[in-house]
């Protein structure tokens, strides 16, 4: 494997230079600018499997994965076969094709509390447009959401967020008016008083309570035991909606997302990134009675000009069918497990200061000794210490997220050599930075 290091990197740092006159920061999506971690970000050329090359042809092995939405890593040869497929009988349509049924009838059948389903084109709207039904079919209108937990970047979301805000330690946005994000609720994850207190200190008025089953954006944060359980139980004694938002957990934790993991059924779920396989979809869904309140059924509005489109339910439907198989998830587990226990053993023989956490083929390695079951611990973690881990690792050709504040996606088609590979890089570069 080569060893990539900054000076290797001379085209990608032109190509960058382009980048940052033409777009803002040089990105598309400000995580990918690296500049929680210095240096410039990789510039990528092409990928297949669990591996990306740059534009000067260096090769990493990807732990990014899209950010969770390949957990078939790229370029799958039936993903592609259904995208070549779909293309040739063209990419969009604006009108109803047999693909969408098809889709959304896995995803019922995988999640049977989505008894019907909108497909939208990213999780942020599938976010925004699951409140928007929460607030109309409860005719209230605050929102509950947890503190680290990321659900897109639609106004009503962007307080102490996750994700790239947590990145860049922005803990209110500009732009969003006062009296929207005053409808806002927070509360600390894994603190279900916190959030019965808001039910006493508000009533009647909270329209739903939204949450990442398991916070994936504030670096991997397990629930604690109960914790699901008690969001449910209070949204319903309140009258409030519970929303899972499965954008990460959906389809990765195992194939009926962490609901079916944690046997809680929400009343609405969002869905995004492992359903569209790599291609811009997402989707909300849930208790008929209430989905049936969106346009044209009801009077909730709400739309798209690529909605359902055809490629990516193509995609789609290739990849759960492959996520179906028997023993998918559990050949995954096993190659995620690889990687956890290796990890736990390198901080076990390199005393590093930190903590891994990990559910599944998730995982985050926090610089910090103290447990983290919440934003504020997850805040207290050494993100300079992190940075400088993220920077051998890459030197090492292993790509992680360039942040303290995602979560490591493995993939089905990690091998358990790259899993091997990626202990040893990790072990040395620990070792680098305990230093
Ligand atoms: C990625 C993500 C979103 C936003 O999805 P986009 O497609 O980036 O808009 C929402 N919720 C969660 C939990 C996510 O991880």
């Amino acid at each position: 494997m080569t060893t990539p290091n900054p000076n290797t990197r001379p085209r990608s740092q032109q190509i960058f230079r382009r980048a940052l006159d033409v777009l803002v920061g040089g990105v598309n999506s400000p995580v990918r600018a690296f500049r929680a971690v210095g240096g410039e970000p990789i510039v990528v050329d092409r990928a297949a499997a669990a591996r990306l090359w740059d534009a000067d042809d260096n090769e990493y092995i990807d732990y990014v994965c899209s950010w969770g939405a390949l957990i078939l890593g790229h370029a799958h040869p039936k993903i592609v076969e259904a995208i070549n497929y779909q293309a040739r009988r063209g990419t969009s349509y604006g009108m109803p094709t047999e693909l969408e049924v098809e889709l959304a009838t896995r995803i019922r059948r995988a999640l049977p509390s989505c008894e019907k389903i909108r497909f939208v084109s990213s999780g942020t709207e599938a976010t925004m447009s699951a409140v928007r039904l929460a607030r109309a079919a409860t005719g209230r209108d605050l929102i509950v959401k947890f503190d680290g937990c990321y659900h897109g970047h639609s106004d009503s979301f962007l307080s102490e967020a996750g994700s790239g805000l947590a990145t860049l330690g922005i803990a209110a946005c500009p732009g969003v008016p006062q009296a929207l994000a005053a409808l806002t609720l927070n509360a600390p994850y894994n603190d279900a008083a916190a959030v019965e207190k808001l039910f006493n200190e508000n009533p009647n008025k909270i329209a739903a309570i939204i949450v990442e089953p398991i916070a994936a954006n504030m670096g991997l944060v397990p629930p604690s035991k109960g914790f699901l359980q008690t969001l449910r139980d209070l949204a319903t004694r309140h009258g409030a909606l519970l929303i899972f938002d499965e954008v990460i957990t959906g389809f990765r934790v195992c194939y009926g997302g962490a609901q079916s993991l944690y046997g809680i059924a929400p009343d609405l779920t969002t869905l995004g990134k492992i359903i569209g396989a790599g291609l811009p979809v997402a989707a909300y869904g849930g208790r008929r009675d209430l989905m049936d309140q969106v346009a044209p059924l009801g009077p909730v509005y709400q739309a798209g000009t690529l909605s359902g489109n055809p490629l990516a339910m193509s995609a789609g439907i290739a990849s759960l069918d492959l996520l179906a198989a028997p023993g998918f998830y559990d050949s995954l587990e096993a190659l995620s497990k690889k990687l956890g226990d290796g990890i736990s053993a390198a901080l076990r023989e390199t005393n590093a200061p930190a903590t891994a956490a990990r559910v599944g083929s998730l995982l985050t390695l926090f610089f910090s000794r103290d447990p983290i079951t919440n934003y504020a611990d997850a805040k207290k973690a050494d993100t300079k210490r992190f940075a400088a881990f993220f920077q051998s690792m890459l030197a090492r050709g292993i790509f992680i997220a360039p942040s303290q504040f995602e979560a490591m996606f493995v993939s089905a088609a990690h091998t358990a050599a790259d899993i091997d590979c990626t202990i040893a890089a990790l072990r040395e570069s620990l070792a680098d930075v305990s230093a």
